[in-house]
Order: structure tokens, then C-alpha cells, then sequence
């Protein structure tokens, strides 16, 4: 992906600089009467939630990104325009769009009229300036066969951790899209450790959470790789506060303190991600599982296990026999996105059914011996939420159930199964887990402690300590995992390799070696 050629943009701005206070007071836009020449689009460009037809274009006006953006305090137009060459010479459709203050000067196009299943270049343009050129695919044609998708899966993305080598070796991929599984952001503090650092101190209000997001989009990789491919985000617990459960804050931070925050936190996320306004937030909610289908191939159920779940049972951490974690009331989802994800297996045609999920979903009994011990912020402090979704998707044969998940800063593939001792137990899906980008620093391939537990974990078939990302191809017969890894993100610049690839086979859930 190559960029607005730089050269020709600062010879085209000197040529005609003197002419924009003209060209402004009749355009109606006035960004660049008030500063034209400081850069708006320092963070990049992306693109989204693909349908057969359209795309959501993401962009954010921020000449001074990590100072609250930068903007005057009111409205500006920005255009922008889609065309079918890198170019930008054959243009399909363009618009315009109001970019606001009270949302960060954000903009999101929800475009429509485009042909299914390929690929198209966006570009926007605000007072003067014009933004890189981004790459963007639409979903295929719902009514014909597909014969191979391609994704690749990421998650936890700590700056102050690493480089975001793995970013950049995913933009050079051959994907039809990129899905996050959250942990985009760490609100953390800076640490005077890290290898690169966070802007401030914990990110709790709007305008922390805003700074927090321009820093992690000025990245030179993930920008990359945003403008190269459509995405599908969905958050976990990072984008607020680690390990939150619905109202509730691990710093125990009073309820009203924490939904004010949560609200901040949210609308920060809606305002950097490219996601439909179907998600932007009201107040302290925001609804983001949505389903997105690439043909009858592929549907992904793409889950919120953050915002409706109930409190981590049992103080949170690994316990042995909590109670608790199996009453029924446990939910991750909450009842209503419960309803809606298994209304939508039921009613999926798709061949391969992913849920894009948060925390681990297997059973991990990290205590060695008889004794078993479960953190309760993953599936198994909501065991019973687990195996009603399990049981669902057996009585209902839902076709080739997927989980892919992030959160755990580590690479695991395993059996999804509703007795967990019963090694003869039936197989009901497949979980891909996906290792972070950069958070936990470099890592190790495994460790002594997590040896000394995976034979209590006879459903686990595959554990991996390092960074990187898992790239996916489906096709109908089968489905085919890729671990791919990076040795080092402490210093930029390590290779990628594939440590190791699973396939499913349609029809037979579990992994095999590939
Ligand atoms: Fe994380
Ligand atoms: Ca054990």
C-alpha cells in the first residue's frame, strides 16, 4: 500500500496555500482557515464491518493527536471519495460527512453501492489536506459460492510492551480481513520499564481514553495494516479497565464513578474504530456483538463479553472449587445477547460458524495433580453459560462451530466439550486461541510451570508463549490455522515464521496437526 505520494501534496499545499482562505469561505468547511498547515490526518486511515455493498471508512481529524486532537471546537466537512484503482483515478462514489467535536472530530462513512468481493481505495480529504490512501474489501456476493475466505486474528496490543513487528508482517498477508478480539488499548499508567510509553498516567476520563487511542493509531504497523485491510473489532477489558465485569470495577471504584468512566472509555473506542453507528454508545452502553457473514461460507458471531457479564464468582482469581462459578445465574453475555447469539446459530446457513470471542473457553486447570484450579474471569467462572452455548450448538448440529479468542497473551488450541475429564467425551467445537502482538513482552516458547499442568488438560493440543497473530483459511471443506510468531518485540524488526499450522476438517470438529 502505498500512501498519497508526500512530495506531490507539500508542492500542491505551497502552490495553492494562498488560495484556501478563498476556498474555504465558500466551501463551508473551515479546519484549515483556523490551521492549515498542521496535518489532520496523523492517525491514519481504516475500514470495516464489510458488507456485500459498502464499508464503514474510519478516519480521525487530530493535527496534534496526543493533546486532545488539536481541532477547533466546531464542526468541519471532510470529503472523501472510493475508487477501484490504488490511484484514486477512477472514482465510484464520494460524499461528504460532518466530522463534530463531540465526537472527537471523528468520521465514520458508512458506504453504500459497491459491487461484492473486491477490492476498492478510499481516500478523505479535510480543508486542504488529503489522507493516505487506504484498501478496503467488500464481502462477497451472499448468492454465489465461495471458495476460500482468508482472516487473520489479533488481540492485546500493549504499546509500552513492544513493537508491532507482528503488525508488520500482517499487512504483507494475502486476507480478505483482519478481526481484533480486544485489548486494542491498555489504560494503564506509564511504566518506567517499558520498551516504549504509554502518554500518561491511567486513562479514566474521555479525553485520557481519546490521547491513549491517538497514540496507539500513530503507530507506523498498525496503520499499515489498517488501511490495507477491512477489520472487525470487537473490545475486552483493556479499552476500560482490566478484568471489569459490567458495572463493576476491580479497583472496586464506586458503580456511578465507573459507568461515567466506562462511558468515557466507550465513546473513545467508538470514535477510533471503524464501526458502524449502530454501536455508537448511549450514555454508559454501547452495543457491539453483531454478525457478519462472508457468503454462506463464513458467518462470524462477533461477542461482547465485557459489558453484560456478571461479576468474576469466587474473588476473581484461579480458585479450586468455586461453587459458585457453576450456578446458572453466572452469565458472560447477559441473557439478551445469550438469545440473540444462539437465535443466530440456529438460523446461520453459513458452512463455518466463528464466534469471535474474548477470554478462553476451554477448561484450564492450571494446579497440578487432582486438584483443579480455574480462573474465574475466562468461560470457566460461567461454566453453566458455557454449556447451555455448548449443548445448543449439539441438539441444533450448528455447522462447524469456531471460537477464536484473545485475551491470554498466548497461543492454545483445544476441544471444545461438555465433560472435560471424559477424554471419549464428544467433541462439540474447535478453539483457536490467539497469542498478543506485544503485550507480556517477548515470551517464551512454554514455560516449566505451564508444562506441569497441560497433561491435566488432555483437550489441549497445542500451547505457544510468544507473539504474533494466527492467519486463517477456509475453505468448504476445511479449515487451516497458521501460528504465526515472532521471536522478539523488545527491539524492532524480528522475522515471522509459522510455529505451527491445525486444520479442521468440515463435519468433524477438534484439530488436527497440519
Ligand atoms: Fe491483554
Ligand atoms: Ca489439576
Amino acid at each position: 500500500m502505498s500512501a498519497a505520494p508526500e512530495l506531490d501534496r507539500r508542492v500542491f499545499l505551497a502552490r495553492t496555500g494562498r488560495y484556501l482562505a478563498l476556498t474555504l469561505a465558500t466551501s463551508g468547511g473551515s479546519f484549515a482557515q483556523s490551521d492549515s498547515s498542521r496535518d489532520p490526518f496523523t492517525l491514519g486511515v481504516a475500514s470495516g464491518d464489510p458488507e456485500p455493498d459498502g464499508v464503514v471508512l474510519w478516519t480521525r481529524l487530530a493535527p496534534d493527536p496526543l493533546q486532545g486532537g488539536g481541532m477547533p471546537p466546531h464542526n468541519v466537512e471532510v470529503e472523501w471519495k472510493v475508487a477501484t484503482d490504488q490511484r484514486m483515478a477512477s472514482v465510484v462514489v464520494r460524499g461528504r460527512e460532518t466530522a463534530t467535536p463531540g465526537l472527537a472530530h471523528s468520521v465514520h462513512v458508512e458506504v453504500r453501492g459497491l459491487k461484492p468481493g473486491r477490492w476498492y481505495w478510499y481516500q478523505f480529504k479535510a480543508g486542504s489536506h488529503l489522507s493516505p490512501i487506504g484498501r478496503t474489501r467488500t464481502a462477497p456476493d451472499p448468492r454465489r459460492p465461495l471458495g476460500s475466505f482468508r482472516f487473520a486474528f489479533a488481540s492485546c496490543q500493549n504499546y509500552e510492551a513492544g513493537f508491532y513487528t507482528a503488525y508488520r508482517h500482517m499487512a504483507d498477508e494475502d486476507l480478505d480481513l483482519v478481526v481484533h478480539l480486544g485489548d486494542y488499548i491498555y489504560d494503564s499508567p506509564t511504566r518506567t520499564t517499558a520498551v516504549r510509553k504509554h502518554d500518561g498516567p491511567k486513562a479514566t476520563t474521555l479525553s485520557a481514553y481519546r490521547n491513549r487511542y491517538a497514540l496507539y493509531h500513530m503507530d507506523p504497523d498498525l496503520k499499515r495494516v489498517h488501511a490495507t485491510f477491512p477489520w472487525v473489532v470487537t473490545w475486552d477489558d483493556h479499552e476500560v479497565e482490566n478484568d471489569y465485569a459490567n458495572d463493576a470495577s476491580e479497583n472496586n471504584t464506586p458503580r456511578q464513578a465507573f459507568l461515567e468512566q466506562r462511558a468515557g472509555a466507550y465513546q473513545a473506542y467508538y470514535e477510533h474504530m471503524p464501526v458502524r453507528r449502530a454501536s455508537m454508545p448511549k450514555g454508559s452502553s454501547a452495543l457491539l456483538y453483531r454478525r457478519i457473514a462472508f457468503s454462506n461460507l463464513v458467518e462470524f458471531s462477533v461477542l461482547d463479553g465485557r459489558q453484560y457479564r456478571s461479576d468474576q464468582p469466587c474473588g476473581g482469581l484461579v480458585v479450586s472449587d468455586c461453587a459458585a462459578a457453576a450456578l446458572s445465574s453466572q452469565t458472560m453475555l447477559g441473557p439478551e445477547q445469550e438469545r440473540w447469539f444462539l437465535d443466530g446459530l440456529a438460523k446461520s446457513t453459513a458452512k463455518w460458524n466463528i464466534v469471535a470471542n474474548q477470554v478462553m473457553m476451554m477448561q484450564l486447570d492450571s494446579k497440578v495433580g487432582p486438584e483443579v484450579g480455574l480462573n474465574m474471569d475466562k468461560w470457566d467462572g460461567y461454566q453453566d453459560a458455557r454449556a447451555r452455548i455448548l449443548k445448543f450448538i449439539e441438539q441444533r448440529r450448528v455447522s462447524n462451530p469456531i471460537v477464536i479468542t484473545g485475551d491470554i497473551h498466548s497461543n492454545w488450541v483445544g476441544d471444545l466439550k461438555l465433560d472435560w475429564t471424559n477424554t471419549k467425551a464428544p467433541i462439540i467445537a474447535t478453539e483457536f486461541i490467539g497469542t498478543s502482538i506485544s503485550s507480556a513482552g517477548d515470551g517464551t516458547e512454554i514455560t516449566d510451570r505451564i508444562r506441569a499442568y497441560l497433561p491435566d488438560n488432555p483437550h489441549v493440543h497445542f500451547y505457544n508463549g510468544q507473539r504474533g497473530y494466527v492467519r486463517c483459511e477456509v475453505t468448504p471443506d476445511r479449515w487451516q490455522a497458521d501460528y504465526r510468531v515472532v521471536p522478539y518485540v523488545s527491539r524492532p524488526g524480528a522475522e515471522i515464521a509459522t510455529l505451527a499450522s491445525f486444520v479442521v476438517e468440515s463435519g468433524q470438529p477438534g484439530a488436527q496437526k497440519g
